[in-house]
């Protein structure tokens, strides 16, 4: 017996209900409970210098593993929690999870960047700005330490005060990176206005990489565009060194994927930053190591 209350809005303990919906409604109660569980975690996936195999900074990215549901992918996790507004409160956990673990690596030696993910309705918080900066000086992160990954869509609703809120966490000296790009539907014209230190090649356009024309010359585009418009370029999802070769050629300078590692714990990244070195900044803008 299934009562309708409005189109769409059914009440919860009917036994004919949708299994769907069900399972659904409990993924989500678990996710709710996962956090102070101690279920989720951050883990962190190098981004290297291709010129000279060495870690220029890490990518944060959420992991959740369920007793009841196992690894739980954020390709399912986080849209559900970006639904329900619960993204807001995981995100804050993210960023300030990712900020130590930058303190940590500087604090011994390594100073690295990390790159964080963040969702549209989280960079909408009207406090989002202030949060960022109160995090940076709580824990002493310098801001160039830190880089956020805006996806193009979040420029596009009230494009105005977005960027507005760009221009101010620029200033602030955080990096703001475009990721997955190539897949949205904004215009161009951001990347001439906005400061954006940093373009990620989304990995549908990699996977083609060396052979197919199409990828070969998208990517090849996108390339000379971040050059010329002084924009660092990454290269995501790069699983094979003829990959990577075809982006060394292609004059991509640096990129993230399984042909590196994984994301990894943070003790395990740690490992792979000790085995494989890091490159500061300064080394490759200065041409210290050829590209
Ligand atoms: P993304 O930000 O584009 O992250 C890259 C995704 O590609 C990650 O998937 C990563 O594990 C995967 N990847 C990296 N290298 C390779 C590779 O060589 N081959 C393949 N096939 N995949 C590779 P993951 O961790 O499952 O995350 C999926 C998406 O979920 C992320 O895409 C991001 O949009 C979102 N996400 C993850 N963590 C967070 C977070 O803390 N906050 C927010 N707002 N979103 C997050
Ligand atoms: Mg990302
Ligand atoms: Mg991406
Ligand atoms: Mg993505």
């Amino acid at each position: 017996r299934v009562k309708e209350r409005g189109r769409g809005h059914y009440s919860f303990y009917q036994p004919q209900m949708n299994s769907g919906l069900l399972s659904r409604m409990k993924l989500e109660h678990a996710m709710r409970q996962a956090l102070e569980h101690g279920r989720m975690a951050v883990y962190f996936q190098p981004q290297v210098h291709i010129g000279s195999n060495r870690i220029v900074g890490a990518e944060a990215l959420l992991r959740w593993n369920d007793p009841e549901f196992g690894m739980v992918s954020p390709g399912v996790f986080i849209p559900m929690a970006e639904e329900s507004g619960y993204i807001v409160t995981l995100g804050a956990w993210v960023l300030e999870q990712s900020i130590c673990e930058a303190v940590r690596w500087s604090v011994g030696g390594r100073p690295l960047k990390v790159s964080v993910n963040v969702s549209a309705l989280e960079f909408r918080q009207p406090d989002f700005v202030e949060r960022l900066q109160q995090l940076l000086s709580r824990h002493g992160l310098q801001a160039h330490l830190l880089e956020l990954e805006l996806t193009e869509s979040i420029l596009l609703q009230d494009a105005h005060e977005m960027a507005a809120r760009v221009r101010s966490i620029a200033e602030l000296g955080v990096g703001l990176v475009i990721d997955d790009f190539g897949t949205g539907y904004s215009s161009l014209g951001y990347l001439k206005k906005l400061p954006i230190a940093k373009i990620k090649i989304d990995q549908s356009f990699v996977r083609g990489l060396p052979q197919d024309p199409g990828d070969r010359a998208i990517v090849s585009a996108i390339i000379s565009m971040g050059k010329a418009l002084g924009t660092e370029v990454v290269a995501e999802g790069v699983e094979t060194s003829a990959q990577r070769d075809c982006l060394q050629s292609l004059q991509c300078q640096f990129f993230q994927g399984f042909l590196c590692s994984p994301g990894l714990p943070a003790e395990a990244f740690d490992a792979r930053m000790r085995e494989m070195g890091v490159l500061q900044e300064d080394d490759w803008h200065c041409g210290v190591v050829a590209d």
